[in-house]
């Protein structure tokens, strides 16, 4: 993690929409440690991408279909029990998908998230994304707050009721009356509100898709690494995100290659005429500064 890209090199691109020149990330060396800073940015970027692109075809395919997020919760474990809350939570979530309730989820993407406790417990947590389907809000199909937490609980085969949070995607500007005029084709005339919609979900996405430890838990106060070091080798080969049903295919599940995070905010792979610019780590300044600009 400590020699994780110290020399990014990126090209001088313009921009496909606007013409204004940005910067690509063209070459870097990742250590690809789970944890690290930098490399959790690129993955979740590179996840994100992935997500975005794949995201027009679903709205096309289930154009009803209305977005969640849940948040799943366990009370504090000590972090040298981290592994096995994990999998319980993992064998939790498996009983969960068979219930009932769950019937209309008809896709889901889950990452899960470890914090630190001020009394240097852990926190395990479930990010999960739900594409629902519209009979989810008819009647007595409807599942509510409080009943994600009993159904939870009864996964968990927990004594207590954990913390469970559900909300429901909303768009800020377009109603579900213009997102169902245009639903008929994504081309039609109203596809701004269409597009308006999509970055609400997009957004939703970016949210469940993010850091999966915060980097200022991964410091420990004064000498203390030990919490950072006991995580590294208590989730070592976990998988951390996963995804189901109608978005399982959403997410390629492989492992990445440095390329993927290379590009990972360049899914588009815009035209290069091989102007490169560097910048270099200063270990002492904490910063990257220029470090050159040539033509390749
Ligand atoms: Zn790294």
């Amino acid at each position: 993690m400590h020699q994780c890209s110290g020399l990014l090199i990126f090209a001088d691109v313009p921009d496909p929409e606007t013409g204004e020149l940005v910067l690509r990330l063209r070459e870097a060396h990742f250590c690809r440690v789970r944890h690290c800073p930098v490399c959790q940015w690129r993955r979740s970027l590179m996840w994100y991408a992935r997500f975005q692109k794949a995201l027009p075809e679903i709205l096309g395919r289930y154009p009803n279909a209305r977005w969640a997020f849940l948040t799943l919760t366990v009370r504090n474990c000590d972090i040298k029990e981290l592994r096995a809350t994990i999998s319980s939570m993992n064998d939790a979530w498996k009983r969960l998908t068979h219930r009932a309730e769950f019937r209309n989820v008809l896709g889901w993407i889950r990452t899960t998230e470890v914090t630190k406790g001020r009394d240097e417990s852990a926190h395990p947590h479930f990010h999960c994304m739900f594409m629902l389907s519209p009979s989810y809000f008819k009647g007595s199909n409807y599942v509510t707050q409080a009943r994600w937490a009993e159904l939870w609980k009864e996964c968990l085969r927990a004594d207590y009721t954990p913390i469970v949070d559900i909300r429901v995607v909303r768009s800020k500007k377009v109603s579900r009356e213009a997102l169902k005029a245009s639903r008929t084709s994504l081309e039609a005339s109203n596809t701004s509100s269409i597009e308006e919609y999509l970055a609400a979900v997009a957004d939703a996405a970016r949210e469940v898709l993010k850091y999966a430890v915060k980097p200022s838990d991964m410091l420990g106060g004064g000498n203390d690494n030990e919490w950072f070091l006991e995580l590294t080798r208590q989730v070592h080969r976990l998988r951390f995100i996963a995804s189901g049903g109608a978005l399982k295919d959403a997410l390629r599940e492989d492992e990445e290659t440095e390329e993927d995070l290379i590009l990972a905010d360049d899914p588009a792979e815009t035209p290069d005429y091989g102007t490169r610019v560097a910048f270099a780590w200063r270990r002492k300044e904490k910063r990257y500064r220029k470090a050159g600009k040539w033509e390749s």
